[in-house]
């Protein structure tokens, strides 16, 4: 199995649980709970040494407890539970400096280990919904939160209609042909000299073969076959499913979308190497960094996947 940043993460979310509420009162409560800070979407994280959550205690965030912010659970780790809590609409939206510095989740998921992403694009993404979804979408009056983060309910006794957290899944994909080359594009909002894989929202009513088919037509004009599944990443700006495929194109010739792609083309296997090898180097033609998973795609391809 493939693990890319921002998966395997190390808490049992306790679904089976996190719906009774008394059971989640006494986990806030419990002295050896554990916070997670994020305020405008930026992740409190220890700077000195090893970049790291800075994770606080519930005697620490009980001001912000008090004054209702949002906390989700993120889950139990080795039996203690551990939340996050968004402090962005607080009175004191910066509080803790003595305990270190609100990061951007990309910056600090690319500079910590591996698990610290995990729990930081899980609470990301999730505190970003809450924040967009405060009405109803059915009816528009206020929702509130349940089952402990995972779900909000709208307050209208006529509607009570139940939202949950969306994922919304996105095909990612590396084209080869039978010459063993592989296409790459660029969309104009990359940095200079960056490519990268196709990719695209599934729609509804899609398979994620047909997905990647259509996206693959709309982007470069070129009939694919044999879709394979290669791995996935959860992908939290905001809260997207990178789902990763290899396919074979039936053509060679590109007809570029101009509305979605700056330039598309094909790259010969060592190309591909230098410029996975080369990702760090702003003069070069090369991919996107290791933390994504079109990166890991080309890896994958030139290590044999
Ligand atoms: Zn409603």
């Amino acid at each position: 199995m493939h693990t890319h940043t921002f998966a395997g993460g190390w808490f049992d979310r306790a679904g089976h649980i996190r719906r009774d509420d008394l059971w989640l009162q006494a986990q806030k409560r419990r002295e050896d709970a554990r916070y997670l800070v994020m305020s405008r979407l930026r992740a409190l994280m220890t700077v000195d040494g090893d970049i790291e959550v800075s994770w606080r205690s519930g005697d620490e965030v009980r001001p912000f407890l008090e004054a209702d912010c949002m906390v989700v659970l993120l889950g139990l780790h080795e039996g203690v539970p551990h939340f996050a809590i968004d402090i962005s609409r607080s009175e004191d939206p910066r509080a803790f400096p003595e305990f270190g510095r609100y990061l951007d989740v990309r910056s600090a998921a690319s500079q910590a280990a591996g698990e610290q992403a995990a729990v930081l694009s899980q609470a990301r993404s999730l505190l970003d919904w809450h924040a967009r979804h405060g009405y109803c979408a059915v009816c528009g009056r206020p929702t509130v939160p349940h089952e402990a983060g995972y779900m909000r309910q709208c307050l209208s006794e006529d509607c009570r209609a139940q939202h949950f957290p969306r994922t919304d899944p996105v095909t990612i994909m590396l084209i080869f042909d039978e010459d063993d080359n592989v296409l790459l594009g660029r969309q104009p909002r990359f940095d200079d000299g960056v490519y990268s894989a196709l990719a695209g929202f599934v729609e509804p009513g899609e398979n994620i073969e047909e997905a990647v088919m259509r996206e693959v037509m709309e982007e470069v004009g070129i009939t694919i076959d044999r879709v394979r599944y290669h791995s996935s990443q959860p992908w939290p700006f905001p809260s997207s499913l990178m789902i990763g495929c290899f396919a074979y194109a039936r053509d060679k010739e590109i007809h570029l979308d101009q509305q979605e792609l700056q330039d598309a083309r094909w790259f010969t296997r060592l190309q591909a190497a230098a410029m996975v090898e080369n990702w760090d180097d702003k003069g070069a033609t090369r991919m996107p960094p290791p933390l994504s998973i079109a990166h890991q795609l080309a890896r994958g391809w030139l290590r044999g996947d």
